[in-house]
């Protein structure tokens, strides 16, 4: 499920989306407050960092489709936004 929205959404626009995300992480985290650390191992990790998502913004590759943090690629969400297509630093020198 969590996959599918990753996928249909290359970049999250909506500040309400993404805030609908958090409180619903909240909730299960208080939920689950045990599972927590286990959660965290089985986090997908993502990016060059090999960390996971964690809220920050982030835009997907459109050629491997690995997730990458914005920070990371030095890349502001507005300049994601701007972007109609997104290749990491990899890909271009592939291509
Ligand atoms: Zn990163
Ligand atoms: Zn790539």
């Amino acid at each position: 499920m969590w996959i599918d929205h990753l996928e249909t959404i290359k970049i999250r626009r909506k500040e309400g989306a993404r805030k609908a995300v958090e409180t619903k992480r909240k909730k299960m985290a208080e939920k689950n407050k045990g599972m927590a650390v286990e959660n965290a191992k089985v986090a997908e990790l993502h990016c060059i960092c090999k960390q996971p998502d964690d809220g920050r913004f982030m835009i997907c590759c459109d050629s491997c489709d690995t997730w990458f943090h914005g920070d990371c690629i030095d890349l502001c969400e507005e300049e994601g936004e701007l972007l109609e297509d997104f290749y990491c630093d990899a890909c271009l020198v592939a291509s």
